[in-house]
């Protein structure tokens, strides 16, 4: 069995899957965020209970933050779990293995094992939501680089093509210390802002669509433009990374009308001759963390 823990800043599940990822069991709990043992004992609780149930599995986790190449996680979503090495503390109390990696990974890693997608040898997960984040998976494993950081793709700055399309929009500073992070941009909030600023109102980005979809001439524009900047920004991804598949998860996945904006765009920002990948909506949804998590032990 496979157990995948999804650990949130709000709530822990654990969904148990056999080979074939069909789903067994799933619990919830609320995550305790200030005490560090308490959060341990909450892991170990849930994993215990999970034995009860299906007599035993392999237990991954993921994670909201990055863990640190010297194996520490940094969670400002769960400060009880930050600086500390969450991997080897679950190890040792389970006394078995643990596989440990961040939400966004995980996000990716369950799309390419979905059983269509998973003939993919490549695939990038984008994650359109609160912020922007991504994951590469390549032959179904998570490559997370040096510093486990490959795949945030919400901190590749702004394009140059950016300040053509946004017009003169001031800059937005990152929480990551940079300035103009694409994340400010292409983010469920930078959507939002983006629209205020040329002159619509504060809305959220449903809300947005419904104007767009009513043809508000503002709304209009503001999609068009957003469309655009999308397109760009994924182009240099593309360039870089070429996978043969891209998944869009996040709340602005829902929004299906970009699935035909970015094919029409994609081709003038790639290399010439060069065909852009398929391009889908993510298909776990909220149910993905875990899964992914259990996806990080199906192949040694
Ligand atoms: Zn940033």
């Amino acid at each position: 069995m496979y157990y995948g823990i999804d650990m949130g800043g709000s709530k822990i599940e654990l969904a148990v899957f056999d080979a074939q990822l069909t789903r067994l069991w799933q619990k919830r709990v609320p995550t305790p965020r200030d005490d560090y043992t308490t959060l341990l004992a909450a892991l170990v609780a849930l994993v215990q209970e999970a034995d009860a149930v299906v007599g035993g599995g392999r237990v991954g986790i993921g994670v909201p933050g990055l863990i640190k190449a010297d194996g520490t996680l940094f969670s400002a979503n769960v400060p009880a779990a930050s600086g500390r090495r969450v991997q080897d503390d679950l190890a040792r109390l389970l006394e078995r293995g643990v596989r440990i990696d961040n939400d966004a990974n995980c996000f990716a890693l369950s799309e390419a094992w979905d059983d269509e997608f998973r003939a993919y040898p490549s695939v990038l997960g984008l994650i359109l939501g609160t912020g922007v984040g991504g994951g590469l998976v390549f032959n179904g494993k998570v490559f997370s680089g040096r510093n486990g950081v490959a795949g945030e793709v919400g901190h590749v700055r702004l394009p140059v093509d950016a300040r053509a399309i946004l017009g003169d929009v001031p800059p937005v500073a990152c929480g990551c210390g940079q300035i103009d992070c694409i994340e400010g941009y292409l983010s469920g909030r930078g959507f939002e802002r983006l629209y205020a600023l040329a002159g619509g109102q504060t809305l959220t980005a449903p809300a947005i669509m419904a104007r767009y979809r009513a043809g508000e001439a503002a709304a209009v524009a503001h999609f068009t433009r957003y469309a655009d900047l999308l397109a760009a920004c994924l182009g240099n991804l593309l360039t870089l990374l070429d996978p043969h598949l891209v998944v869009i998860g996040g709340g602005l996945s829902n929004v299906d009308e970009l699935y035909p904006a970015l094919a029409a765009r994609l081709p003038a920002h790639l290399l010439p001759g060069c065909v852009p990948p398929r391009i889908e909506k993510a298909r776990y949804g909220d149910a993905g963390g875990a899964r992914g998590a259990a996806c990080l032990n199906l192949l040694d």
